[in-house]
């Protein structure tokens, strides 16, 4: 059964879909938030570099940023998945999994990422706080300690010298051969960047903590934290199924492509966070929930006013 129409479905509350629903319950825009509670950074023990949050464990801030929206009588949050959805001539209709269906003249899709990360025994219990894919999230935490990098190629060499950064003890586990420049075996080198060639088995350390690498041979070498490759894919085929166009970036196997406004390519649907970033981050994710949000309501006063709709260089107008 359909419900109202809505201004605006905002699918997802974490740091994207929040701030964005703040923002349109502010405008007194009729607003659904529909989530299926995943964050992605909920494994870790804290959001690092988050400004005036720093260090506060995602549970509490997710909690408070649901609480910040009751304020607001406009905005309704419904815990609940969007397994599917269609345009229609006055906006979308999407089905939730419990078979209802809400329909909306404007969606923001703000579900995030699935990071998947490497398939090597011990990184699930320890994901976000011992191992982590971000230096500028965790590399505080684990300063100073005997670090690990993942990785091999180009990318290994840089991330490897990235995180002398946190600390002087830095290894680049290759799990083969290295095959390194010379000029990029120099500037390990140089920065005092051990390279391991042997293949991981696994890692060592008590309740979700690193105390060492493993490694086939059966030796070990101490390690506090360890850098991780990730690749950013779409949680669910939600996107594309609605028609809003993928690309490829550097991070992101499959981010919506958004025009800075965050219009997809789909007229009336917007995509903020994750979902369509290139740099991953809660401030960014934060950022763009708000961006999106505030230029949805330009787009809903326009039509509702017979301008032209929002276009290039309506953010300077803000
Ligand atoms: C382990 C880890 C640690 C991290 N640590 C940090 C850190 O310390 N500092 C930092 O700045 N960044 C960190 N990040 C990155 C940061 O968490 C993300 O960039 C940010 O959370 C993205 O916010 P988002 O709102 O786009 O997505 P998310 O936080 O992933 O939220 C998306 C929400 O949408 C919901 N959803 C998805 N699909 C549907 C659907 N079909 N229907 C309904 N709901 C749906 C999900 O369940 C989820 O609740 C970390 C990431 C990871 C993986």
């Amino acid at each position: 059964m359909e419900t109202t129409q809505r201004d605006c479905i905002v699918v997802g509350a974490g740091a994207a879909g929040l701030s964005a629903a703040l923002v349109l319950g502010r405008a007194r825009q009729r607003t659904l938030v529909i989530d299926s509670g995943r964050q992605s950074n909920r494994d870790a023990d804290g959001i690092g570099g988050l400004l005036g949050h720093d260090g506060r464990s995602p549970t509490s801030f997710y909690a408070s940023g649901r609480d910040e929206l009751r304020a607001y009588p406009s905005v309704e949050l419904r815990d609940g998945e969007v397994v599917g959805g269609e345009r229609r001539e006055a906006g979308f209709a999407l089905e939730l999994a419990d078979g209802s269906r809400e329909v909306a003249r404007r969606v923001l899709l703000a579900t995030g990422m699935d990071y998947r990360y490497p398939a090597l025994p011990g990184i699930a219990e320890r994901w976000g706080r011992s191992v982590f894919h971000c230096p500028f999230c965790h590399g505080w935490e684990h300063r100073d300690e005997p670090l690990g990098v993942l990785d091999r190629g180009a990318a290994g060499v840089q991330r490897a010298l990235l995180l002398r950064v946190w600390s002087d003890d830095v290894t680049l586990l290759t799990e083969g051969p290295a095959e390194l420049e010379p000029a990029d075996a120099e500037r390990l080198e140089q920065a005092g960047v051990a390279v391991d060639e042997r293949p991981v088995s696994g890692l060592m350390g008590p309740d979700g903590t690193l105390t060492a690498v493993s490694f086939a041979d059966g030796d070990a070498r101490p390690c506090g934290g360890l850098l991780v490759p990730v690749t950013l894919h779409q949680r669910s085929p939600l996107a594309e199924q609605l028609g809003a166009a993928l690309a490829e970036r550097a991070l992101t196997a499959e981010a919506v492509e958004v025009d800075p406004m965050f219009h997809t390519s789909l007229p009336g649907l917007s995509a903020a966070g994750d979902v369509s970033a290139q740099m991953p981050s809660v401030a960014g994710a934060i950022a763009a929930g708000h961006s999106a949000a505030a230029m949805i309501v330009h787009g809903l006063m326009a039509e509702a006013h017979g301008l032209t709709p929002v276009g290039a260089g309506a953010e300077d107008r803000r």
